[in-house]
């Protein structure tokens, strides 16, 4: 890692040219977050601050935010937060969390969220000869960063049980550069099986990287997929402190893989990493109740969510493992989401690839009680547009160029 707040990179090291390169690229691209996209949509309808009654569902955040411990070790770093890491919280961090996962240090690179390391490994594994290829829908992050490095982006349908079709994936194109896998998927909670991960791993295309997403993983019953980086393989693993632990207004995340993987996302690489943020991301490892307790908090509310939905007739989409899901509405999605917020309940954004779908956050038992009842009542009421079908697991990738990402 180059460390850019108070020393200059070393151009000698990772070349002038390909420094230049990335430094434009990566001054002139925004990164596209949970955060921006659903801040954009309440935007886009000049929605402002939400009320303070507002039941927010439609970031995939966790309602009870970062633990006690993180808290505290935020408060007793904040004196201290005038300078630098000066106090070495970087390192602790990243041997703490590489002696919990059995890994080597080297493998470990901490971002200010997973959002960067997202945007920054397509920019360095995708170009106008390297595309991209996802899963549709999936998160949109990649394809809109793949728009910088003018990549093209293949997306393969989810299959019949709304898992990454990797065998469509793995054939969408022979010169492919990056292969991304968010396991569970977000939109849709649903898995992936290790089993199909690592055949994509070993059929994948020449030179390609595949990037698997686990920033869900937690919420799941799946098991990871480290040990692949351990094992050395092309593989950069995605790990994010904003969900179960509850820190996405803090902004911590890690890459995970090769350190000559780790490398070529260093150019893109610029800033420090908040103090309050490693602290409190450490604090929470120490945590060991954190992950089951949560992990089911946040399935029991799912659960009854999900039961609540069937036993009224409504058409939940997939077995979801995660802090989200969506719903097939049978109607354009534009109109329950605008009945939602009149009841000042916020769900999800839209993928295009299924128009009538929206995609649910589960917050808080309380949170999702005031969305049952409104969303009984704005489907009970009528349909504000004609209906249209939605989608499913139709065979085959698509190839875009300049892929629209935000519906
Ligand atoms: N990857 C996926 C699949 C996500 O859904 C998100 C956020 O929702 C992220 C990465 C990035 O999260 P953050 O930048 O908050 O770590």
């Amino acid at each position: 890692m180059i460390p850019l707040t108070d020393s200059k990179p070393d151009l000698a090291l990772m070349g002038r040219r390909s420094f230049l390169r990335a430094a434009a690229l990566a001054a002139a691209v925004p990164i596209v977050t949970e955060a921006t996209l659903a801040q954009a949509k309440l935007a886009s309808q000049s929605l402002g601050v939400l009320p303070p009654d507002a039941v927010i569902i439609n970031a995939n955040e966790n309602p009870l935010g970062p633990c006690k411990a993180a808290c505290e070790a935020i408060i007793r770093i904040l004196p201290l937060g005038g300078r630098y890491d000066r106090m070495g919280e970087l390192d602790a961090l990243t041997n703490e969390y590489a002696a919990l996962h059995g890994l080597k240090p080297e493998t470990l690179a901490f971002y200010a969220g997973s959002s960067e390391p997202l945007h920054y490994a397509t920019l360095a594994f995708t170009s106008p000869t390297r595309s991209l290829v996802m899963a549709d829908p999936s998160y949109e992050s990649a394809a809109a960063a793949a728009m910088i490095s003018r990549a093209a982006v293949h997306k393969a349908p989810l299959t019949a049980t709304y898992a990454h079709d990797v065998r469509a994936m793995v054939a969408a194109d022979p010169n492919a550069g990056l292969i991304y896998i968010v396991n569970p998927n977000n939109p849709t909670g649903t898995i992936t099986s290790r089993e199909d991960i690592l055949w994509a791993l070993e059929n994948k295309p020449k030179g390609s990287i595949l990037l698997v997403d686990e920033a869900y993983i937690h919420l799941s019953d799946e098991h990871d997929v480290l040990d692949q980086v351990v094992a050395g393989k092309d593989i950069i693993v995605l790990r994010t402190f904003s969900k179960i632990y509850g820190m996405a207004g803090i902004r911590c995340g890690v890459a995970i893989a090769r350190p000559d993987l780790l490398a070529k996302l260093t150019p893109y690489y610029q800033n420090a990493m908040p103090v309050t943020a490693l602290v409190a991301a450490r604090a929470s490892l120490a945590d060991k109740v954190l992950i089951p307790a949560r992990k089911k908090w946040i399935a029991d509310s799912r659960i009854e969510t999900l039961a609540f939905l069937k036993a009224n007739g409504f058409k939940p989409i997939g077995a979801s493992q995660s802090n989200c899901f969506m719903i097939d509405t049978g109607r354009p999605a534009r109109g329950v989401i605008a009945g939602m917020q009149r009841e000042k309940v916020y769900i999800g954004r839209i993928w295009p690839v299924w128009p009538n779908a929206v995609r649910i956050s589960v917050g808080s038992p309380d949170d999702m009680a005031k969305f049952r009842v409104a969303f009984k009542s704005v489907m009970d009421a009528p349909a504000l547009a004609a209906t249209t079908p939605l989608r499913t697991a139709a065979r085959g990738p698509v190839g875009m160029r300049g892929d629209k990402f935000l519906s």
